[in-house]
């Protein structure tokens, strides 16, 4: 089988606990929601099997590998990746939306779940290493309470919604002000100009 791809690159982890980290991505193709300020291009671009992808690895230098997309959980084949990756002695890392509670989910490194106020009833993870919300509107403190109640994590952070290119910091920092436990994560990659 052959996995839906839209880039491999190696970058800096720019939010986040492991902002800063360099890590190789591997964005899958498609997702099952639709945020109405995505920026991310989910169509395919290329596939590869997964013996390819192991190659491709090769090429980078860093030793660390993030799944992401995309939802990277809609994508077929994933416990052979993710085996064939802790195989070859990679930290593997997931970014999902958390609409799934794939087995496949306990095996990775780090789980960074980004669950969506706009799809509010498609939370099904339960735990993950980090939660980030996209503060999109004030309201999304709300959300954010639920999404507390719903998945266990270490750190849970509030993410500047952005959308014409403008970061909205006010809005996160009025939701943040609504809320206890909850930090800031800005998107690096975005304030610096890097992938
Ligand atoms: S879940 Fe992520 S990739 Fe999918 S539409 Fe929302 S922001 Fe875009």
């Amino acid at each position: 089988m052959k996995y839906a791809l839209v880039e491999i690159f190696e970058s800096l982890q720019g939010e986040g606990r492991n902002m800063g980290r360099p890590c190789v991505f591997i964005r899958f193709a498609g997702c099952n929601l639709s945020c109405p300020w995505c920026d991310t291009d989910v169509r395919e671009r290329f596939s590869l099997g997964l013996e390819d992808i192991l190659a491709e690895l090769r090429r980078f230098k860093s030793r660390s590998v993030i799944l992401t997309g995309g939802e990277p959980t809609v994508a077929e084949g994933m416990p052979e990746l993710v085996a064939a990756l802790k195989r070859e002695g990679f930290w593997v890392a997931v970014e999902t939306n958390g609409t799934s509670n794939a087995p496949w989910l306990s095996f990775v490194d780090y789980v960074a779940c980004s669950p969506k106020a706009e799809y509010p009833d498609s939370l099904r993870l339960g735990f993950a290493d980090e939660v980030r919300v996209v503060a999109s509107s004030e309201s999304v403190a709300y959300f954010c309470r639920r999404v507390r109640q719903t998945v266990s994590a270490t750190d849970y952070y509030i993410s500047p919604c952005e959308r014409d290119g403008n970061m909205d910091f006010a809005t996160a920092k009025a939701v943040l002000g609504k809320l206890d436990g909850w930090s800031l994560s800005v998107q690096l990659h975005k304030l610096l100009g890097f992938r």
